[in-house]
């Protein structure tokens, strides 16, 4: 679907992705076994699932480790995607400690790795580290508005943290790090029950329910199709030095509204919109500056969101088992 596609030649490279079970893990993990890397998908299955990366399984070039990175991790490796961390707002803040000692543990853990094989390794952060931005749209410089102590800190303060970590093991031990700061994104092999926007007005939709839009709904975000942004991590890895943290993202800035007009339209969806009270520290605004993954990179998104919107509801169809119109069975996800 992309056209302008990065094609480096991994081949011999042997790569860890951890989180790779999840959303964007498991279109990464894909991505770089088509580049002819060997891959190591490593994933505690608290978001993700086996069921994101089966496809893979029969390749020789694949590995699927039950591993949570709390834990050392000890493996020969070339090269580590770091994105073990839970992303939906629902599920991090049911599990605040969790999600902030995967990031900061996690980090040391995947770091060491990396500082002990001379490995590069790359940290999947997140717009999030700028919190409810007074500075919009968001270059890299800005610094933030994120409450430390607010329900949502648990993920936005361990990001933060796991950057600092990032730059400190390159500052003092030379290790050749990546960070990229992801917008939202969106795509097939997002879990039924995930809790984010796109999914679950997609899901709503689907099963003839009304979409339960947060707040007033004009709240802003800018949706990145997650064969955009895959292609964005392997050209960020790819990169001959570290520019420090790079924003890839979707520049293209939708209200909930607009975006539940759209999932309405192309689903054909009848269904109504309910208001549900706005949560806690929801940033009202949200759209990358990708000026730098420009001229760093040579990277921006192709896909616009009509078309990501259809390819990922042709997905959820299949994996629903829509069965008639408004008549959908849920399948259960195998992990
Ligand atoms: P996801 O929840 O689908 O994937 C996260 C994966 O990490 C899951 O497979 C989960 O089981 C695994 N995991 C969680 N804790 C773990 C642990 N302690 N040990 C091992 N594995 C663990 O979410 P995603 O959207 O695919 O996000 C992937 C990465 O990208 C995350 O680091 C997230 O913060 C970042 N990110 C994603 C978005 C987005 O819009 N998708 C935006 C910003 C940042
Ligand atoms: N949202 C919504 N309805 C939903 C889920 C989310 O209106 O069913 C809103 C949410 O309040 C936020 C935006 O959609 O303003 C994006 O939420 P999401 O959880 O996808 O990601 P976030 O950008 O907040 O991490």
């Amino acid at each position: 679907m992309r056209q302008n596609l990065f094609t480096p030649d991994l081949t011999g490279k042997r790569i860890l992705v951890t989180g790779g079970a999840g959303f964007v893990g498991s279109h990464l993990c894909r991505r770089l076994l088509q580049l002819g890397a060997a891959v190591v998908c490593l994933d505690n299955f608290f978001t993700g699932s086996k069921a994101n990366v089966l496809d893979m399984l029969p390749n020789p070039r694949f590995d699927l480790v039950r591993h949570d990175v709390h834990q050392p991790m000890f493996y020969e490796v070339d090269q580590i995607y770091h994105l073990a961390c839970p992303a939906s707002p629902i599920h991090y803040q049911l599990h605040p400690v969790e999600t902030i000692t995967t990031s900061v543990v996690g980090s040391i853990n995947a770091l060491d790795l990396a500082l002990r094989k001379q490995a590069r390794i790359l940290l999947t952060s997140t717009s999030e580290v700028y919190g409810d931005p007074e500075v919009h749209p968001q270059p890299e410089e800005y610094r933030g508005n994120v409450n430390p102590n607010g329900p949502r800190a648990c993920y936005d303060e361990g990001k933060r943290c796991a950057e600092t970590l990032f730059c400190d093991y390159h500052r003092q031990y030379g290790v050749d790090v990546r960070i990229a700061r992801i917008f939202n994104t969106y795509g097939p092999n997002l879990n039924v029950a995930d809790g984010r926007v796109v999914s679950n007005f997609i899901v709503q939709a689907l099963q003839g329910e009304p979409l339960t839009i947060y707040g007033d709904g004009t709240q802003t975000r800018s949706f990145c199709y997650v064969a955009d942004l895959v292609d964005g991590l392997v050209r960020l890895m790819e990169r001959d030095r570290f520019d420090g943290p790079i924003n890839l993202g979707n520049p293209i800035e939708f209200t909930m509204l607009e975006l539940a007009d759209q999932v309405r339209k192309l689903t054909g969806a009848k269904s109504m919109l309910v208001f549900k009270p706005l949560p806690t520290d929801d940033p009202t605004q949200r759209r990358p500056r990708i000026t730098k993954a420009k001229e760093c990179l040579g990277w921006e998104p192709e896909i616009p969101l009509a078309l990501g919107l259809k390819t990922t509801i042709g997905w959820f169809k299949d994996h629903m088992g829509i069965s008639g119109e408004g008549n959908v069975v849920p399948i259960g996800r195998v992990g």
